[in-house]
């Protein structure tokens, strides 16, 4: 499987120094690459200049051929702008293409924790729409210990738990109610289904809610 390699006009954040490189824009979970995603390694960058070494969040999309599904990654989709552009920017992608794809599951993510995310929720044969909807409740459940605006990052590892850090960075784990799980699935399902989003994060749940 190629790579697709791309040349990206990349800034130092000590020195300033602006410089080319070469960079895999499509990564496959058989390769080496996941394996650095996974362990942070990931768009490992070092300055020609200073020799600083730094992580460059950048564009490329990641597919899992076995488990069916692509994320793609781009920092730019912090903006809902980007988003927009890229959801309408589909519509052009060529028919086969297009039947190809409609077997995976597509995704949207902004950096690599979330996409790390997606990747244990997929390969765990889950549906991301309901963890975020599980952790919804459980943050604003009565029993909860924090209220939302003190929790920082709420993700579900690879280990099928979550791990919760608060804005002051006390992290704990949480563990994965199936029965939760579940009961969100025969509630919302339906709904769920007809959820055409991209980007599946906490605002996404917020908003689902909302509607219904
Ligand atoms: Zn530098």
């Amino acid at each position: 499987m190629e790579k697709r390699e791309k040349v990206f006009e990349i800034t130092c954040p000590k020195c300033g120094h602006k410089f080319e490189q070469s960079l895999p824009t499509a990564i496959f979970s058989s390769t080496v690459e996941k394996d650095e995603i996974l362990s942070g390694k990931f768009g490992n960058i070092t300055c020609p200049s200073c020799a600083n070494e730094f992580i460059l969040n950048y564009r490329f999309a990641y597919t899992d051929e076995a488990n069916l599904f692509m994320v793609v990654n781009d920092p730019a989709f912090v903006d809902k702008k980007a988003r927009l552009a890229f959801s309408t920017g589909l519509g052009l992608i060529g028919a086969a293409r297009k039947d190809e794809l409609i077997k995976h599951t597509l995704r949207l993510t902004y950096n690599y924790k979330a996409l790390r995310e997606k990747i244990a929720i997929f390969e765990a044969g889950l549906d991301d729409r309901v963890i975020e909807l599980m952790k919804y409740f459980l943050i604003n459940s009565e029993d909860f210990s924090y209220k939302s605006d003190q929790v920082k990052d709420f993700i579900f590892t690879d280990k099928k738990e979550f791990y919760l850090e608060t804005v002051l960075n006390v992290g704990l784990k949480l563990d994965f109610s199936d029965l939760l799980y579940e009961t969100i699935l025969s509630n919302y399902g339906e709904a769920i289904k007809k959820d055409r989003s991209y980007l599946v994060d906490r605002a996404w749940a917020e908003n689902f809610l909302k509607a219904n």
